[in-house]
């Protein structure tokens, strides 16, 4: 049968003065030079560029999400390809989102449904029943999962940890999530303590069932499971949360094993970031890789690695692609501006991106004012390369000793507008 034994995380250099590190995930589609950024391909593409040129951008991984693959084509089909890299042509190593981030956050629609605006919200207490106006809370927890309403076409759904781990078998990546329960910063302490309580026992529910699958389905190679730690911006519940999921077991054909690694999730504001990443590290076992759900920005790159981040996926490269945005390194620049109607140069003087090589700024920019869909794919490539070549640079100069000084460097550079 599969064996937990097919998934290892190798520890490389360590980062002077703080919990960063470099290592080697390796998986059973081959193996991941961390820290890495991992594409997001929601519904297992990554929006308008083709897996080889993926690759070619020096990804190593790709992202996708439970609930959008479970809604639409349904985990069966992917399953009967043999999992989610055959089905989509993407060769190497794959992760999978367990869904509860996107039925909690689609199906109650946090930023649009949850009313943030009220006296109550503001103050970040009792808000945990605020509907807005003539909206419809689309999601509800209970102590056994979550019923909510497909954003598609309104039926209703659900989940539990049970049947996500089912499901993410299915769709069969190399890297699975325990089901956790999403809270907003706007939830109450006392709301936040009580759905930890949730997570820590559909964690254990995740596991044991992850365990049968895994005995049930001998034919597959092994999938790791990452439990994910919730606890907000609270330090003890975040502390909590660690020795909680580092201690649990299940048993696995006679043998006793635990989590493969740890996501870590959940509402943070961008200046706590390091802060509470950094609490993580500090309380998880050190031999056990980290995946950071779902960041941003560049500095957030800086943060999440220092803090001992060992992968993290984000959707920003590509989805600012499609509004017609790039990346440099002297910061993010809006492609329509009128400024560049004439503008004959690459998006990046000296990248090394297919874009630049052979695109021009006015080009690129008429595709946009042409409502040409090349332009997503254009500037998709181009923002990818930027931040895997950025995350590339950043693991080197772990290695290399000099972190600190390329990240002032870079940072001084891409904020100085
Ligand atoms: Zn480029």
């Amino acid at each position: 049968m599969p064996k937990p034994s097919d998934f290892s995380f190798r520890l490389g250099t360590r980062l002077d003065g703080a919990h960063g590190r470099t290592g080697t995930i390796h998986t059973p589609h081959g193996d991941i030079q961390t820290p890495a950024y991992i594409p997001v391909g929601t519904k297992a593409t990554v929006k308008a560029v083709l897996p080889e040129v993926v690759k070619d951008l020096g990804a190593q991984a790709v992202l996708s999400n439970a609930y959008h693959l479970y809604l639409q084509p349904g985990p069966e089909l992917l399953d009967l390809h043999g999992g989610l890299s055959t089905f989509m042509n993407w060769p190497g190593p794959t992760f999978t989102d367990s869904g509860g981030f996107q039925v909690m956050s689609l199906g109650s629609g946090f930023k649009k449904v949850i009313d943030m605006t009220g006296p109550e919200a503001q103050g970040k207490v009792g808000s945990d029943d605020a509907v807005a106006p003539g909206k419809e809370r689309l999601a509800n927890v209970d102590h056994d999962g979550v019923w909510f309403t497909s954003h598609i076409n309104g039926d209703r759904h659900r989940f539990t940890p049970e049947i996500s781990m089912n499901i993410q078998h299915q769709l069969g990546a190399d890297v699975m999530m325990a089901f956790d329960e999403l809270t907003t910063l706007h939830n109450s302490r006392g709301y936040q303590v009580e759905s930890l309580e949730r997570t820590r026992g559909w964690a254990q529910r995740s596991l044991n069932e992850h365990a049968n699958l895994t005995q049930r389905r001998a034919d597959r190679p092994y999938q790791a499971l990452y439990g994910v730690i919730q606890g907000a911006q609270y330090e003890d519940l975040r502390r909590k949360a660690c020795q909680d999921l580092s201690a649990m077991r299940t048993d696995f054909d006679g043998t006793e094993a635990g989590f493969d690694g740890y996501g870590l999730g959940g509402a943070f504001e961008k200046e706590n970031l390091g802060t509470i990443v950094g609490w993580c590290a500090e309380e998880l076992p050190e031999d056990k890789p980290r995946h950071l759900l779902g960041i941003s920005e560049p500095d957030d790159l800086f943060a999440a690695v220092e803090a001992g981040a060992d992968t993290f996926d984000a959707v920003s490269p590509t989805r600012v692609a499609r509004t017609g945005a790039f990346y440099t390194d002297h910061g993010r620049i809006n492609l329509p501006r009128a400024q560049f109607a004439r503008d004959l140069s690459p998006l990046q003087e000296g990248c090394d991106c297919y874009t630049c090589q052979h695109y021009s700024k006015a080009y690129i920019r008429h595709l946009i004012k042409g409502d040409e869909i090349l332009s997503g794919t254009l500037l998709s490539i181009h923002n990818l390369r930027f931040t895997i070549r950025l995350v590339d640079t950043i693991r080197q100069t772990i290695i290399d000793g000099d972190f600190y000084e390329f990240k002032d460097h870079m940072l001084g550079r891409y904020y100085s507008k």
